[in-house]
């Protein structure tokens, strides 16, 4: 049960902190969920950190096309909306910086934020680091990554242009990102771990209508071959045993994502998946300090959502500088 008192200030043995290293709030995360939130808390009159790693728009930046965000009748490519989300940003937050945060420390309030050359101090933090691709973790994939192996058709797909390519995984981004690859690939062959596909209805009729895409059905991926670069997959029929050799130059594997929490273990509570707990106004177990977006939760993985959430946990955010600045008089 999470415990929404106020985080008490100031460590004895903390420095004051320089003024232009200190922040109303710090907002970790360049995504939908972070970028929103910087252009709510400019709104809010907060003076705000982005700290947004080095791909503005995070996993957006990677989508082709996003076609269900609001305001873009005909969709908008994913890159677009990102830098588009980035420049309305960089209207409002006080300073956003393209950088790494390598430590954090949520004890006490301030609460700190490093990166490989600053320190800063943040009154609140949102965390918005969202979720990145999961590996296959089997040989070859590890040695071929970039060479072959990608997570990302949309960076990789042009290069496949009348080669045969291999997706993995039967979620929506492996449909999705397969049907991409079929204006490029001469062949693409879905191999997934069971006989039905997890993607949504209107992607699995596209996919099985679309004469470029082929099924492997029960089945994993146990290797991936290659010379210089991949020649194809060992693949293995869970029902049967039988393994066959999958001829393809590419691999593009979706098997899901894992959150970007690496850098919060033993700072805030993650569930059994490592997404960080937060409640429905995006409070976590650390009072001061919020979560949006993928980082927090794996069921919608939506633009829309993730910056919805980004705009909810900048107004809880102010509330809670509100209430401790009461406290404090
Ligand atoms: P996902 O829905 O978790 O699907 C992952 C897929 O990989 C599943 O088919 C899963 O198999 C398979 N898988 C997992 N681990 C595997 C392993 N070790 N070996 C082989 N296969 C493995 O992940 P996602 O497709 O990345 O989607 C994530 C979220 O983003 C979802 O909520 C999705 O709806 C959303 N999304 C939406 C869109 C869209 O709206 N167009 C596009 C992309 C993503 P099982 O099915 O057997 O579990």
């Amino acid at each position: 049960m999470l415990d929404f008192k106020l985080t008490p200030s100031r460590r004895e043995d903390q420095p004051e902190q320089a003024e232009d290293q200190a922040y109303d709030l710090i907002i970790i995360g360049g995504g939908p969920a972070g970028l929103a939130a910087a252009i709510y808390a400019g709104r809010a009159a907060l003076k705000a950190l982005l700290l947004g790693g080095v791909t503005p728009g995070g996993q957006i930046a990677n989508t082709d096309r996003v076609e269900n965000y609001p305001g873009f009748p005909e969709g908008i490519s994913g890159a677009e909306l990102a830098m588009r989300f980035q420049s309305q940003a960089e209207h409002f937050v006080a300073k956003l910086a393209n950088d790494f945060v390598t430590k954090v420390d949520f004890s006490a309030s301030p609460f700190v934020v490093k990166t490989h050359s600053e320190t800063y101090r943040g009154r609140a933090v949102i965390v918005a680091t969202g979720a990145f691709p999961r590996r296959l973790g089997v040989p070859g994939e590890k040695e071929y990554f970039g060479r072959g192996v990608s997570t990302c058709a949309t960076c990789d797909g042009f290069f496949y242009k009348d080669r045969r390519v291999v997706v993995v995984g039967g979620g929506d981004s492996a449909i999705d990102e397969g049907l991409f690859l079929t204006k490029f690939a001469s062949e693409v062959t879905v191999i997934h771990r069971r006989d039905e596909l997890r993607a949504t209805k209107s992607l699995r009729e596209r996919a099985f209508a679309n004469p470029k895409m082929r099924f492997v059905w029960d089945s994993v991926v146990e290797e991936i071959l290659g010379e210089d670069t991949v020649t194809g997959v060992k693949a293995r029929n869970v029902k049967t045993g039988e393994t066959s050799v999958i001829e393809a130059d590419g691999v593009f594997v979706y098997v899901g994502l894992i959150p970007g929490t690496k850098l919060f273990e033993g700072q805030l509570e993650l569930n059994e998946q490592g997404y960080i707990v937060a409640d429905a106004h995006q409070r976590t177990s650390v009072p001061g300090v919020f979560a949006a977006g993928d980082v927090h939760s794996p069921d919608f993985r939506q633009v829309v959502i993730a910056a919805g959430a980004g705009a909810k946990a900048v107004i809880e955010a102010d509330r809670y500088l509100a209430e401790a600045a009461g406290a404090d008089a």
